[in-house]
Order: C-alpha cells, then structure tokens, then sequence
C-alpha cells in the first residue's frame, strides 16, 4: 500500500479500505454489509437530498502503546443517532446495529489507524439517510445507514493551542425550539456562512448566543462551550444544544478532580468572569479559548494565551483514557479486536 506519513495527517477526507452499510426496506433493517467503494447509488427523489432527511455522529479510535485499538463510547453515539432520527422522522436503527458496525468498519480497515506516537486517530463516520423517493414533504420509507473511517491528524500538530471565538447576533444556528439538539446535516448547512466569516477574520469559530433572547450561551458551530470559575465547570444548559459526548465526559472528570459541575443558563455577561474558557467535541476534545470578541459591541473577553490549567488538565485526562495510558474506570472504552 502507499504508504501514509501519519504525522502529515490533517482532517481532510482520504479513501480507507472498506465501508459498512445497513439498509431499511419493507419495514425492517436488513444484515450489515461490507462493501469497498466510496459511491453510494441513490434515488433522485430521496429525502435526503431533498428535504434534509440526514443525520450523522463522529467518533474515534484510537491506538495504544500496547498496540490495541480502543473506541471511545460507541453506545452514546448510537444512542444519540437514535435521538436524531426520532427528532426528524426516520427509522431509528438499533444500537446494536450501529456498535456491530463501527467494529466491523474499525477492523477491516485496522492499518488506518494511526500508530500511538503520531498522536493521530482514526476517524469514525456514522451517516442515516433517507434514501427512499418523496416528493410531498413527508418521511421516507427507506434508509441507509453506513460507517465509513479516516485516518485523522492531530488537532493541535503544534500543541494545545488557544484561539479566539466570535459572537455574532445576527446569525442563529437553530431555533430555540427547533432541530439543535439533533446532530443533523441540516444545522451544519445553517452555520456554514457565519463559520466562513468567522474564519476570514481569524477566528476559529462562532459562540452562538440563544436564538430566542440573546441573554445566554448556546454553543460554539460544532463543538459545546464551557467556562471554569471560582472551582467550577460550567456549560450551558439550552434546548438548542447539542448534547456533546466529550463535554458529558469531561463533567464526569472534572467532578473527579473537585471541581463543582453545573449545567445551567450562562448569561452572556458571565464571560467577563471566567478564568478559563473552552469548546469541546471529538475532534479537539478541548480547544482552549483564548478569546471571544463580542462582534456587535466591539468588545474583547479574553482569557490568556496560554491553555489554563484546568483545560490542561481536563485535556490530558481524557486523551490518556482514551489511548489507555490511564485505567479506564468509568468503561468508557472498548477494545477492538
Ligand atoms: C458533534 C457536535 C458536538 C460535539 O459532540 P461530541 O460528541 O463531543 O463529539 C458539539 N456540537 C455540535 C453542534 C455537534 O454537532
């Protein structure tokens, strides 16, 4: 095989060895297929393409100085995709369904996952369409579900390194009573603009604010948000939320370590409070924050240019559980093999 520089690795799309897909026809799931083409043939009418009839996850594996491969909570992710698609009118696939398949997708495709010292990982790609045509806005009655992998770099290739968000009152990622909480394509469409504008002006992100009022933190485009005072891990308590799995996880470690844990209603003005601010997802776990530049009153909150030591902290831990440097107490790995 063509051999991959793992330390060359970025988050850009690179062709693995195999896919793994499931359909829904005639009512029911059908057997887990295996199949090594990057195409999928579909329907021109399918909801999918349509009317949005999407959603997906992301996950990782990753490779231990003992040569094992570990999956960071697989269940949460099926679990979440099952929420997804009751939250837009698909079929829910079992989470079974979904484990047996990242497992297959993990270890037909074992030489992408990058070795332990290259700090890179491999990236878990769940997808559920509507496949089957409509027309009149109505749910599907057939569904793809598939699971394709990347190897994928290192967030911070230079180290953990701080970057700024931007608020921008005038963009909304969801409504407040709409499709945020769900991790569908659709949000993602939503937030492309504002992503891309944010970027231009050297940003790394947008932190939304609730989209009814305008008072609150919501949550960063794709990551969620957190800020530590006072010996406390804050996040934000919102419909609008998607709930991140890192961001559970690190509630469960930052408890660990004695801090307080709260997820409530930030007010906007909370963040001339914080001594450390960070977004959280799979793909980062934490990227400290180490400013946010209010857009509408050209304002500056800013937190240090160095990671605090609390997102330090917070950072390291979870990393180390999930390349089994550290035992794993709360089960949230699973050994592929
Ligand atoms: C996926 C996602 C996150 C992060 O969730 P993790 O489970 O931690 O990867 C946060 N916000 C949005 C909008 C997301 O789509």
């Amino acid at each position: 095989m063509e051999n991959i520089d793992w330390k060359k690795l970025g988050f850009g799309y690179l062709d693995a060895d195999y896919n793994v897909r499931c359909y829904y026809r005639n009512g029911e799931w059908g057997e887990l297929e295996v199949t090594s083409s990057n195409q999928i043939n579909i329907h021109m009418a399918a909801t999918s393409l349509h009317y949005g009839q999407e959603a997906f996850e992301g996950l990782k594996a990753f490779k231990g100085k003992d040569g094992k491969i570990r999956v960071f909570r697989m269940d949460e992710n099926a679990k979440r995709m099952q929420d997804s698609a009751n939250g837009i009118l698909m079929e829910k696939l079992p989470v079974d369904k979904f484990t047996d398949a990242v497992r297959k997708a993990v270890k037909m495709n074992e030489r992408f996952v990058p070795p332990y010292d290259s700090g890179a990982a491999l990236y878990i790609r769940p997808l559920l369409i509507g496949t089957g045509p409509q027309i009149g806005v109505s749910p599907a009655d057939e569904y793809l579900f598939l699971v394709f992998v990347m190897p994928v770099g290192p967030y911070f290739p230079e180290g953990f390194t701080p970057t700024d968000l931007v608020i921008m009152r005038e963009f909304d990622r969801a409504a407040p009573q709409g499709t945020g909480k769900y991790k569908v394509g659709g949000n993602y469409a939503a937030s492309m603009y504002e992503g891309k504008k944010a970027k231009a002006g050297g940003f790394s992100a947008v932190l939304y604010l609730d989209s009814k009022e305008k008072k609150y933190l919501d949550e960063c485009g794709p990551a969620n948000f957190f800020g530590i005072k006072n010996n406390t891990y804050i996040t934000p308590e919102s419909d609008s939320i998607l709930p991140s799995i890192t961001n559970k996880s690190l509630m469960v470690l930052a408890e660990e370590m004695g801090l307080n844990v709260e997820r409530r209603k930030v007010p906007y003005e909370e963040l001339a409070e914080f001594d450390e601010v960070g977004a959280c997802g799979t793909a980062a776990v934490i990227s400290p924050i180490k400013g946010v530049y209010d857009a509408d009153n050209d304002k500056w909150f800013k937190y240090g240019d160095e990671p605090g030591e609390w997102s330090t902290k917070l950072y390291n831990k979870l990393r180390a559980i999930q390349y089994g440097d550290e035992p794993d107490a709360y089960d949230w790995v699973e050994i592929i093999d």
